[in-house]
């Protein structure tokens, strides 16, 4: 490594971007993740076209043959229950109401899975989740599988989505077909929390939104996806809200998130654009609130968190007032807004047009499906598979239930032992569509022959206990029921840890581990915990426990590579960290710290391309500018170095350590001005940094002024005693 003037360190590289507790996006926390023809033959698109635009023209909105624009809402974590139009009695949202009065409010919609990523993958391609092979959060949409957004793109119109939540980043696919996809998240400002809480609020994706909708220029009509994550904890809720809904910050956080809509329908309004855009809100799954025991969601498909709702405002306001009782499905969605647009909807999707209903033609009943592979992957327990008709409610688990919903509309008694005709005739058709399903999809693309050779050198038994796979009929296990008690166990100690008290959340993640050593997310969750603690051999026993459950996890063989590295084991950190890019290549934060851990081996030119490739997924890692900046400095390429580090800089103007890095290659470089001012910078964001007062130290005497440098060394010396480049300096001057 250089160092400046021979004697003191340059600055440290950013070993912290703090373990990551999943990796991008999966649901590691407490908040969590093919083909096939539907039993009732394909969607009607054509006829169901005709009519709808025939109508349209018949209200007198439109001109015929010019088409509508859409925008697409996605209220996060909203059950349908909690929504004034639902029924809800409690409830401030005026806009949304006032959406079902001049719109289509359907009543029972049902989602395929309750998680955040899959089930926006299925709202935006109309596949069920075994046949678009998303089924957890951090998973990636393949490139073969069509989207909604490119439908519309291809029919010229122009695209955009803004999204409020990195678990939709474009790294996982959902961008393909939009012209812009607004996914503006800061990582690094999250170091130690779970990927899949980062977000950013409402306001912003609404002003992002509106600032778009002002300044495009296209006379083609748009196709518009907002993404609102405020009601997905942690709730970010603006002071001036937080006061108004004492004691239910979840209806609190519905009413903000209603009023942004209200405002951006307003800024429609405004330009003129009220009358022919076709407008549909609705959310990717609902929320426990402790119905069945569960908190938030993922853990079971309860229509607590399945159903949620589905509001259809027409352009011209067509069928104003008109509520559907019919079932219906999110991936429903895209085939009704194809329909209702004039788009050609994709062939062979699972979701049809329910333009038939908004016209007042109730279609024929088809089920709907409904999945959650969370507990399974994560907690050590059966996955789940629910079947719903008109009626009843079939879920497949170790214990099968049997819900008949119209006595029993909150799925409370279980009647599969009573009605155990019913139960098999129901678990028959539920069998076959997922059978059908498995058929026509692509398995999952096993782990490449090269990582599973990587993985069984290391000791790992490769697709010993894959999470990979599709699994149906599901294995023999926990039963997700007998779980939920200490899945809270669970939450409640996540929560501990957050608000500080590491040490009681770890105690009990190791009680609960030492139970079932294969509940997966408690092994993270404890290694994560550890790590703070700064006990890095107990976090590294922690993670091989979790990869012995799960060898092909990405985020155990990252987050070991950090311990390993904290305990100076970089050769080994390097292995774990080459086999989590190998098995996720999308995850950004891994190619970072595999770039940090090759620079301290002293593998320049290796930790750049590990560099590029993290940029290359996420232009916003700070961490990445910021180490190439610095390996690059020590590679002497100035100029290259000061491009990265001022990257950085403008990500993060107030880190001490940009400043600090780009005084030490301003200094390298010959311009002992520049890096005057850099490091008396760094000093400013941080007066008690020991280093930032010795290397300025240096820099003084090299100008000359040795006074100042003086102080500074003193300075830097009454800071840190230990601090030996001072000390030396000091002795010499
Ligand atoms: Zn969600």
């Amino acid at each position: 490594m250089a160092r400046l003037n021979g004697q003191c360190n340059p600055p440290k590289f950013q070993t912290d971007p703090l373990p990551a507790v999943a990796p991008d996006g999966a649901p590691a926390g407490p908040r969590a993740g093919r083909f096939f023809c539907y039993p009732l033959g394909m969607p009607r698109f054509v006829p169901v076209l005709m009519v709808l635009l025939g109508a349209l023209s018949g209200f007198g909105a439109e001109a015929a043959g010019s088409r509508p624009n859409v925008l697409l809402i996605s209220i996060d974590t909203l059950r349908a229950d909690r929504v004034g139009a639902y029924g809800y009695r409690r409830a401030a949202t005026p806009n949304l109401d006032r959406l079902a009065r001049e719109g289509v409010l359907f009543e029972r919609v049902i989602t395929p899975v309750p998680l955040t990523l899959p089930a926006h993958a299925s709202l935006l391609t109309s596949l069920y989740p075994p046949r678009h092979g998303v089924r957890d959060n951090g998973e990636v949409l393949g490139g073969s599988v069509p989207t909604l957004a490119e439908q519309f793109h291809g029919a010229g119109y122009e695209t955009a989505a803004f999204v409020g939540a990195f678990v939709l980043d474009r790294r996982f696919g959902l961008g393909r077909g939009f012209d812009v996809y607004w996914s503006d998240f800061r990582l690094h400002q999250f170091a130690g929390a779970d990927p899949g809480e980062v977000q950013v609020r409402g306001d912003r994706v609404e002003a992002a939104a509106e600032q778009w909708l002002r300044k495009r220029k296209s006379a083609a009509p748009f196709f518009l996806f907002l993404h609102f994550f405020d009601l997905h904890g942690p709730y970010l809720l603006p002071a001036a809200w937080r006061g108004k809904f004492p004691g239910r910050v979840y209806d609190g956080e519905l009413a903000y998130v209603d009023d942004l809509i209200g405002r951006f329908l307003a800024a429609l309004a405004g330009r003129g654009l009220a009358n022919n855009t076709l407008v549909v809100a609705t959310s990717d799954h609902g929320e426990g609130l402790g119905d069945h025991g569960e908190r938030n969601h993922g853990f079971f498909v309860y229509l607590s968190t399945t159903r949620v709702p589905l509001l259809v405002r027409l352009p011209g306001g067509a069928r104003a007032g008109t509520r559907v009782r019919g079932l219906a499905r999110l991936v429903d969605i895209g085939p009704t807004i194809c329909a209702l647009a004039g788009v050609p909807p994709k062939t062979g999707l699972d979701g049809r047009s329910l333009a038939d209903e908004i016209a007042g033609r109730p279609l024929a009943a088809v089920p709907a499906y409904s999945e959650t592979l969370y507990p399974f992957r994560h907690f050590h327990s059966s996955p789940l598979y629910a079947l719903r008709d008109q009626s009843r409610t079939y879920i497949q688990a170790p214990r099968p239930e049997l819900y008949d919903l119209a006595q029993d509309p909150g799925e409370t008694r279980d009647r599969a032992a009573e009605q155990n005709a019913v139960a098999a005739s129901l678990r028959g058709q539920l069998t076959k569509l997922v059978a059908a399903m498995q058929q026509a999809a692509r398995p999952p693309a096993p782990v490449a022959a090269q990582v599973a050779q990587q993985l069984r050198s290391l000791g790992y038994a490769a697709g010993a206990s894959s999470m990979r796979g599709v699994v149906f009929p599901p294995p023999a296990g926990a039963d997700p029921k007998d779980r939920i008690a200490l899945y809270t166990r669970f939450q409640d100690a996540l929560e501990q840890q957050q608000q500080g008290a590491v040490a009681a959340a770890v105690a009990e993640l190791e009680q609960m581990a030492a139970t079932d050593p294969a509940l997966f997310s408690v092994q993270i969750e404890a290694g994560v915990a550890w790590q703070r603690l700064g006990q890095h051999q107990r976090a590294a026993d922690r993670f091989r426990a979790a990869l012995a459950a799960s060898p092909e996890s990405a985020l155990g063989h990252y987050n070991l590579g950090i311990s390993l590295s904290k305990l100076g084991r970089n050769e080994e950190a390097d292995r774990e960290l080459n086999l989590a890019v190998a098995l996720d290549p999308s995850f950004s934060r891994a190619h970072t710290a595999r770039g940090l851990v090759q620079a301290q081996m002293g593998q320049g030119p290796a930790a750049v391309a590990s560099f590029d490739r993290a940029l290359a997924i996420d232009p916003n890692d700070f961490e990445a500018w910021l180490n190439r900046g610095a390996v690059r400095g020590n590679m002497g390429e100035w100029q290259k170095a000061r491009q990265d580090l001022e990257r950085a800089a403008a990500l993060e103007p107030d880190n001490a350590d940009v400043h600090q890095a780009l005084g030490t290659q301003a200094f390298l470089a010959g311009d002992t001005g520049r890096a005057l001012r850099e490091y008396s910078l760094a000093l400013k964001l941080a007066p008690r940094s020991s280093s930032i007062h010795s290397n300025l130290g240096l820099l003084y005497r090299k100008s000359g002024r040795h006074a100042e440098a003086e102080a500074e060394f003193r300075k830097a010396l009454e800071l840190d005693p230990g601090n030996q480049e001072a000390a030396q300096a000091l002795r010499a001057h």
